[in-house]
């Protein structure tokens, strides 16, 4: 968001005026550009939006001093997963390594979440695991997907409410794509409400540098 930002040559006037001047009310700002308080509103909203600027009421805008840098950490700091999770894919327990391997086609993605009988999460399955176990085995149509997924509690997950930046952070020391959301069960246990991917954290990065 900031760091692509481009003021236009009326918001560079402004930050220039603010920056000397501030605090300053927005009538002022409009007087000193000869221009209207309506016209100027537009590049207020942008540029205290963008972090750039600050308002008080009855004060006025001052400026907040902060970097491109600081602007884009302070941004990173307010996207949660809940606002980027995708629908999660999940399989049970006993189905076979065979299924699992059409429904990660059928679904178009790289990661199964696997869940008992009462929808409780107890495993992983990746894009590796599936073709690990197909590697010269010949009964997969057999092979329970519980035999060779990632089990409980050795499974990474996050909650809605968690940090973006953070759960990228879990992505990359645990060498994983993606981990399920989810939240806590009435009877202990985990139950799987979204999934977070490398593609959902690489929208986020999109989002930012697009302003949106
Ligand atoms: P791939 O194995 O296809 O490269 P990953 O890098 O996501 O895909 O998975 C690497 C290993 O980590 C696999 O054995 C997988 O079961 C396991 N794994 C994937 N996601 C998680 C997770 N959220 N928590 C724990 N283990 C996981």
């Amino acid at each position: 968001m900031v760091l692509t930002i481009e003021l236009n040559k009326r918001q560079e006037q402004i930050l220039e005026i603010v920056k000397e001047n501030g605090p300053i009310t927005g009538e002022h700002i409009a007087d000193r550009l000869h221009l209207t308080r309506a016209t100027l509103r537009p590049d207020l909203a942008i540029l205290t939006m963008a972090g750039f600027l600050d308002a008080r009421p009855r004060v006025g805008y001052f400026y907040t001093g902060k970097t491109g840098v600081q602007l884009l950490t302070d941004n990173l700091q307010k996207l949660y997963v809940k606002d980027y999770q995708s629908i999660p894919v999940v399989v049970n327990e006993n189905v076979s390594v065979y299924d699992a391997i059409v429904t990660m086609f059928l679904e178009d993605v790289g990661t199964l979440f696997v869940v008992d009988s009462e929808s409780l999460l107890v495993g992983v399955l990746s894009r590796k695991d599936l073709l690990r176990a197909s590697i010269g085995n010949q009964e997969l149509t057999s092979l329970p997907v519980n035999i060779i997924m990632t089990r409980m509690p050795n499974i990474t997950v996050c909650f809605r409410d968690d940090l973006l930046i953070d759960v990228a952070k879990n992505l990359i020391e645990k060498q994983i794509d993606s981990v399920p959301v989810v939240k806590e069960s009435n009877n202990g246990g985990y139950e799987v409400i979204g999934r977070l991917t490398k593609t959902n954290i690489t929208r986020a990065f999109v989002n930012l540098a697009e302003d949106k």
